[in-house]
């Protein structure tokens, strides 16, 4: 049996969740603040155990939820707190940990190395824990729904503190999880100018992202890169500075409700199928938005 980890925020669900829950085929424990609202908000979900189980604390979790998972195959979002929390519980259980994969199967799971160039098959002797990437697969609403609430044994464990929860940087922000992003293309012309862009997007709350010219030239680095062989993002706003708009890019763009082309080529696809097309030399319109902010 295959069987989800969600873990829930003031009843806010990780980004990957319902995709994580589909790929479990709709069994899941959520557990957390607020799980009952959260269970609402996954249409995956045909069976699922709802733990309302306090702050967030790792070190604790892994040893509760170790104390009541038999489940074969065990699967997290490879969120920040699905990674957090994922090792905690493969090393609780005894399991081997398949970190990043982008399918489970009955052995193991597939999952993507070097930058998503490479895919591998880990086969796990026996039960895992694994961590889903998000973005990689879609889900379909469950036919029904069933919920119960459970609750997890007490218990004693070395846990950390949480001092304080910060607002992610925009410009250090897990690329996946941001929700405006500023993109790289080759029409920017240098290194000296991705790293402005960045400087740029840092300023108005924006995360930097490039294409696969950009990264291959070095200019920035490969985390940053979007589409098929880099990362699938799902920004809300996506401002592209000199980027065609090639398949290979637009696979790993999701669906921005506003895309910004700067762009020379009224005609290339970035332009086509943006919401706003500006015709001009991206490292112009870049300089000036630097000038304006008083980004150096
Ligand atoms: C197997 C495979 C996998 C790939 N995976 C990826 C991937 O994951 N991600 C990815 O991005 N690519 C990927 N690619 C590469 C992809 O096919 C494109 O080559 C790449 O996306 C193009 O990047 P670009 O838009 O920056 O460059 P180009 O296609 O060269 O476009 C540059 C754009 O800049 C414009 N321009 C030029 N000068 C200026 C200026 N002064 N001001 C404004 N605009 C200007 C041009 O009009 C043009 O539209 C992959 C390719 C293959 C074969």
């Amino acid at each position: 049996m295959t069987l989800a980890v969600i873990v829930v925020r003031d009843g806010v669900l990780p980004l990957g969740a319902d995709e994580t829950v589909a790929e479990a085929g709709g069994a899941a424990v959520l557990v957390g603040t607020g799980v009952k609202e959260a269970a609402g908000e996954l249409p995956s979900l045909s069976a699922g155990s709802l733990a309302e189980n306090g702050t967030f604390a790792p070190g604790r979790w892994a040893r509760q939820l170790a104390r009541v998972l038999d489940a074969a195959r065990i699967l997290l979002p490879a969120s920040p707190d699905g990674r957090d929390l994922a090792p905690r519980l493969a090393a609780e259980l005894g399991r081997p940990l398949l970190a990043g994969a982008i399918r489970v199967t009955e052995q193991g799971a597939e999952v993507a190395r070097w930058g998503g160039r490479v895919c591998v098959d880990l086969i796990a002797d026996g039960p895992f824990v694994a961590t889903l990437q998000p973005g990689v697969r879609g889900s379909a609403p469950a036919q029904e729904t069933i919920l119960q609430e459970i609750e997890l044994p007490e218990v004693e464990a070395p846990d950390v503190t949480v001092v304080e929860v910060l607002d992610p940087e925009a410009g250090t922000v897990d690329l996946a999880e941001a929700p405006r992003i500023f993109g790289a293309g080759a029409g920017l012309g240098d290194a000296a100018a991705v790293e402005l862009l960045g400087k740029v997007a840092n300023a108005m709350g924006a995360s930097l992202g490039a294409t696969r010219v950009v990264t291959d030239a070095g200019w920035t680095g490969y985390q940053r890169q979007i589409g098929t062989t880099g990362v699938v993002v799902h920004p809300e706003l996506y401002v592209a500075f000199g980027i065609s708009g090639a398949a290979q890019h637009l696979g790993g763009l999701g669906d921005p409700a506003h895309i910004v082309s700067v762009n020379t080529d009224p005609s290339c696809p970035m332009t086509a199928m943006a919401d706003l097309g500006i015709v001009a030399d991206a490292p112009a319109v870049l300089a000036e938005l630097a000038r304006i902010l008083e980004v150096r």
